[in-house]
């Protein structure tokens, strides 16, 4: 088995880095490769800016070349409850962002033909128990009524055509939605970047940033450079002088397996329609059919940071999960497995806008393939003086009360979802 993203082990090799600073001068400087970097990279290159991308490993390396590959509409809360603790009106509009950016996604592929397996599946939010369904179609009639008219819920006898397992009571398929392989999608994001002028610069982790007031002053591994602008991309950074970002988010663990090939027969009976299907515990599982007929198969298994034994005991956590779910795939051995962070915020809502001069956006809480390359582009516009281009403008963004970025307290949260997922 091999201890790495599937993604990142079956991507193209990316070739069209800058070795050694070729300016010292750039109209945006970005920290981070991964598809928030790059897709303001490539936008701002080709709007005409110089641009420096900063990424401390590979491109593509952490939490986008390492998730589910699900790009799908939706927040990633249960909307009803948003709406419940926020109000209608902004959760409709949070609702609308992430529909903006599936699209804007899709239209970058498409534009730039960028071969990156896209596949129009549709998400199918699965019901783990009776009452979950019942909360799912309370949630599927205001969704329907208010911000998506192309929502169905299906029960528990309608489920049956859709997939093949007993421990499901409902589910809402949202259509909006597409399946693609990240690693290819962020090479030929990245190779785009490249082609309209941008420098990307791999292995080069930034190491300060000063304001100086007209501009900054970039200190990376490879020299310094200066910038009008500076984006931090940077996710949940584990370096360099981000230590603001990182007191107000938490990295939790998020693990997944990718099986050996499955016949197609196999998968035509256990789900025909090869959705991203996600399930509704709080510690819950994606999963999703790839492109050569393997089955990826995720979850938060487990409360913990990922690092090479974590991720191995969540795999084997996963396999078993996912035998109980489809008995048919007891036995099937993973090919790959591995782990990734993710950046959850408080009201696990992203953040963006500008600290200290600097533009940022992360915080995407486990739901960002789409809004990470979204966010790139509205970035270029927020640089470009558009305040409205950020959805998230009004989220406030405060420390964690006694937390430094390094989460001690990851054991007690997940014992007390475990109960939580018990008890309703
Ligand atoms: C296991 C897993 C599964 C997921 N599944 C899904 C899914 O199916 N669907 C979905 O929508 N979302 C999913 N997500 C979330 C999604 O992948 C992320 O929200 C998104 O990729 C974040 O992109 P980013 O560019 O902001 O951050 P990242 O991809 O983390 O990129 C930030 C980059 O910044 C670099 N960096 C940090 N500090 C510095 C520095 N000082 N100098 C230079 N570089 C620096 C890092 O090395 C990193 O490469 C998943 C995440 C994980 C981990």
């Amino acid at each position: 088995m091999i201890n790495q993203s599937y993604w990142i082990d079956t991507k193209p090799k990316f070739t069209n880095g800058s070795a050694e600073l070729k300016d010292s001068y750039y109209d945006v400087a970005i920290i981070g490769g991964g598809l928030t970097g790059l897709s303001a990279a490539y936008t701002l290159a080709k709007q005409g800016a110089s641009v420096a991308l900063f990424e401390a490993d590979q491109i593509m390396e952490h939490a986008s070349g390492q998730n589910g590959g699900q790009c799908s509409t939706g927040v990633a809360q249960d909307f009803a409850s948003l709406a419940g603790s926020i109000g209608l009106d902004k959760a409709k509009r949070y609702y609308t962002a992430y529909a903006n950016a599936v699209n804007s996604l899709r239209t970058i592929i498409q534009e730039e033909n960028i071969d990156c397996e896209l596949r129009e599946s549709g998400k199918l939010k699965l019901a783990a128990k009776p009452q979950h369904a019942e909360r799912i179609y309370k949630t599927y009639e205001l969704i329907k009524k208010e911000v998506d008219t192309e929502v169905e819920f299906l029960n528990a006898g309608e489920l049956k055509t859709e997939i093949a397992s007993e421990q499901f009571y409902g589910g809402m398929v949202q259509k909006n939605a597409f399946q693609i392989h990240v690693g290819k999608l962020g090479v030929g994001i990245a190779d785009r970047a490249v082609k309209y002028g941008a420098h990307l610069y791999e292995h080069t982790q930034v190491t300060g940033i000063k304001n100086n007031g007209s501009q900054f002053s970039i200190e990376t591994q490879k020299g310094k450079i200066t910038a009008k602008d500076v984006i931090a991309a940077s996710g949940i950074s584990q370096y360099g002088p981000l230590g603001w970002f990182r007191r107000r988010m938490v990295p939790v663990g998020s693990f997944i397996v990718v099986t050996e090939k499955i016949s197609p027969e196999l998968i035509e009976k256990l789900m025909p329609h090869k959705r991203s299907y996600v399930t509704s515990r709080i510690i819950g599982n994606y999963f999703r059919v790839m492109g050569d007929d393997r089955l990826l198969f995720g979850g938060r298994a487990r409360f913990a940071m990922s690092d090479p034994k974590s991720d191995a005991v969540s795999g084997e956590i996963l396999t078993k999960a996912m035998g109980d779910m489809f008995p048919d795939l007891k036995g099937v051995q993973a090919s790959h497995c591995w782990g990734g962070l993710v950046d959850i915020t408080p009201n696990r809502l992203p953040r963006a806008g500008q600290h200290n001069g600097m533009f940022y956006a992360m915080g995407y809480s486990g739901h960002g393939v789409q809004m990470s390359a979204y966010m790139g582009q509205q970035l270029a516009k927020m640089i470009a003086g558009n305040i409205d281009a950020n959805p998230w403008r009004e989220e406030s963004w405060h420390a964690i009360p006694a937390y430094t970025g390094k989460p001690w307290f990851l054991p007690m949260v997940g014992a007390y979802y475990k109960l939580q997922d018990y008890l309703h």
